[in-house]
């Protein structure tokens, strides 16, 4: 099977580039920070803290997790229920960058990945793919921008969302979360020396799937 990694921090736009590029190419799209949202959002639904890892530890037997595709693209089930949209909301977010400390968590979600990954070609999005997901995939990439960018982006897109939110808010919060995803002990973001840096911060996402896309056809899929 051919995996694209895209691994890289909050706001990067990995989703927005990934699904673009999965389509161009006519593979399928695995958004694994879904997967870590889905079990926050139930960790959340069942009172206990995403930080509590006792606790988390207790409830995970009762979260099953998968996901489909319908014409609105990944569906993500949290016990057979769709949260593709609930686990968008903002306190989601902060509980998603806490439970994926937990490495009985990242354990489980890491294992549906692999074995997703190996049923189909397919461009996968997250923090640690292509260093421990998938560290033989064919292709990885690190996407990136500027905090400031990637915070102007998001409120934008909140503010187009009707959301009323704080840019210096937004800020903190992505600052939050790369502290939070790149300083754990247990599979940290970080660039693994074969992964292509792609910095996007001056790009369009258009100039940017091009660009990946150009080094995927260089080599053929
Ligand atoms: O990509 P997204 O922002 O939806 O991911 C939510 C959170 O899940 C991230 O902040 C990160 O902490 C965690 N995550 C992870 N490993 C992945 C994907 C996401 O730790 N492969």
């Amino acid at each position: 099977m051919i995996n694209i990694a895209i691994d890289g921090p909050s706001g990067a736009g990995k989703s927005t580039i990934s699904k673009l590029l999965a389509k161009r190419l006519g593979i399928a799209y695995i958004d694994t920070g879904a997967m870590y949202r889905a079990l926050a959002l139930f960790a959340l639904e069942q009172g206990v803290s995403p930080c509590d890892e006792a606790g988390v530890v207790a409830i995970l037997d009762n979260a099953r997790i998968h996901f489909n595709y319908n014409s609105l693209g990944m569906r993500i089930f949290l016990n057979d229920r769709d949260v593709s949209e609930d686990i968008r909301r903002h306190e989601v977010s902060k509980a998603a960058s806490d439970i994926s400390k937990i490495p009985a968590v990242r354990d489980r979600l890491v294992a549906l990945q692999r074995e997703s990954a190996s049923r189909a070609d397919c461009v996968l999005d997250g923090r640690d793919i292509g260093s421990n997901v998938l560290p033989h995939a064919r292709y990885k990439f690190y996407l990136t921008a500027s905090a400031e960018e990637r915070a102007s982006r998001r409120f934008k897109e909140l503010r187009e969302k009707g959301a009323d939110v704080d840019y210096d808010q937004v800020l903190k919060d992505i600052i939050d979360r790369d502290k939070n995803d790149m300083e754990r002990a247990y599979a940290p973001l970080i660039k693994t020396d074969d992964a292509v840096l792609i910095d996007s911060t001056s790009l369009t996402i258009e100039q940017t799937v091009d660009e990946i896309a150009r080094r995927i056809d260089k080599d053929g899929i």
